[in-house]
C-alpha cells in the first residue's frame, strides 16, 4: 500500500472547494510518458497553479503502473526542484472502468481516482461508485462519478452519441454515492472530432467549423439542484486549428478535426465547474511539433532533436490553458 501523502501528493478537497468559490477551474491534464509530465509540472510551476496528473487505464497499461506511480512522486520532487515550495499535484485515475482498477491504483498511490458507471443502467452506477467511494474513503482519496454520457472515442471509451446529464437525478446520486465531485455531459466530447460537421455551422470568413454551444441551461440546472458542489467537464480539448494546419501541412491527415471553443470554457470555469479534462490537445501540439521537426530535417534521428521542440511547444499550451482559459494561475 503506497500512501500518497506520504510522496507528497494531495487529494482533490480543498483544491476544488476553492476553485469553486474562487470562480476558476484546475487543470487535469492526461499523461503518458515523460516529455508530457515535464512539460505538465514545468507549466504549472511557473505559472504557480495547482495541477491534475491524469493518467488513464490505457495510459497505465502503455507506461507500465509502477512507473507512472514513480513518475508522479518525481514530478512533486521535480516540482520543489523547480523553485515551487508547496506544490499542490494530484494524481488521479481518468475513467476507472470497475472497483478493481480504482483499488488498483488507490493501492498504488493515487490520491484521486474516477470510477465512470456513466454506461451502466442508473441503479448500478450507484452501486459501483459507492462501492469505490468506500474503499477511497478509507485511505482519504478523493472520488469522481460522472452521470450522462459523452459522445467521441479517447482511449477505451468510446460512445456513439452523448446523453446531457439529468438534473433530476443528481442529488440522489451524490448522496447515495457520497462521490466528492461530478462528471456531467453538457456537449462536450472526447477526442479530437467533437462534432460531426453536420452538426456544426460553417463560419463564413474562415470556412472553418463552429460546433453547437455548450448546454449551459443544463449546467445551471445541475447547479441550482447542488450548490457549491465541484463539477468536472471530460472531452475538452479546443483543437487548436493551427496545430492541424502544421500536422496536415507536415504529412498528416485530420479531416474536420474541432474542439470546444475556449470562451465557452472559460465561461464553464467561473462556474461550479472546477476541474476540466485536456487531453487531445497536447496530443495535437506534441504530434504537430514532431511532424514540423522531421519535415524540416529529414536527417534527423535522434529523438531529443523532435522531442524537445515538442516539449516545448506541449509546455505553452499548458500555461496558455492555465492562465487565459482556466484561471488557475497564482493559486498556490
Ligand atoms: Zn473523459
Amino acid at each position: 500500500m503506497v500512501d500518497y501523502k506520504k510522496i507528497g501528493l494531495v487529494n482533490t478537497r480543498a483544491m476544488f472547494s476553492k476553485a469553486v468559490d474562487g470562480g476558476y477551474a484546475i487543470p487535469a491534464f492526461n499523461f503518458n510518458n515523460m516529455e508530457q509530465m515535464q512539460a505538465i509540472i514545468q507549466a504549472a510551476v511557473e505559472t504557480k497553479s495547482p495541477v491534475i496528473l491524469q493518467v488513464s487505464k490505457g495510459a497505465r497499461e502503455y507506461a507500465n503502473a509502477t512507473l507512472l506511480r514513480y513518475m508522479a512522486e518525481g514530478a512533486v520532487e521535480y516540482a520543489k526542484e523547480l523553485g515551487c515550495t508547496n506544490p499542490q499535484i494530484v494524481l488521479h485515475l481518468d475513467h476507472g472502468d470497475s472497483f478493481e482498477t480504482c483499488k488498483s491504483c488507490i493501492d498504488m498511490g493515487f490520491s484521486s481516482v474516477m470510477i465512470d458507471g456513466s454506461a451502466l443502467p442508473y441503479e448500478e452506477n450507484v452501486a459501483v461508485t459507492k462501492q469505490v467511494v468506500e474503499y477511497a474513503h478509507r485511505f482519504d482519496v478523493t472520488v469522481e462519478g460522472e452521470l450522462g454520457v459523452l459522445a467521441g472515442v479517447e482511449d477505451e471509451v468510446c460512445a456513439a452519441e452523448s446523453h446531457y446529464t439529468k438534473p433530476e437525478e443528481v442529488i440522489d446520486f451524490v448522496t447515495k454515492t457520497g462521490v466528492d465531485s461530478l462528471a456531467i455531459s453538457i456537449g462536450t466530447s472526447h477526442g479530437a472530432y467533437k462534432f460531426t460537421p453536420e452538426q456544426c455551422t460553417v463560419d463564413p470568413q474562415t470556412g472553418r467549423l463552429v460546433p453547437p454551444p455548450l448546454a449551459f441551461d443544463v449546467l445551471e440546472a445541475i447547479e441550482k439542484k447542488l450548490p457549491g458542489f465541484p463539477i468536472v467537464l471530460h472531452g475538452s480539448s479546443s483543437v487548436p486549428q493551427d496545430e492541424v494546419d502544421t500536422i496536415n501541412a507536415n504529412g498528416g491527415c485530420l479531416k474536420a478535426a474541432v474542439g470546444i471553443p475556449e470562451e465557452q470554457l472559460r465561461k464553464a470555469a467561473k462556474s461550479a465547474v472546477c476541474k476540466i479534462n485536456i487531453d487531445s490537445d497536447s496530443r495535437l501540439a506534441m504530434t504537430a511539433a514532431i511532424r514540423k521537426t522531421l519535415a524540416e530535417k529529414p536527417a534527423e534521428f535522434d529523438p531529443r532533436k523532435y522531442l524537445k521542440p515538442a516539449r516545448e511547444s506541449m509546455k505553452k499550451l499548458y500555461i496558455h490553458k492555465i492562465v487565459n482559459v482556466l484561471g488557475s494561475n497564482d493559486k498556490l
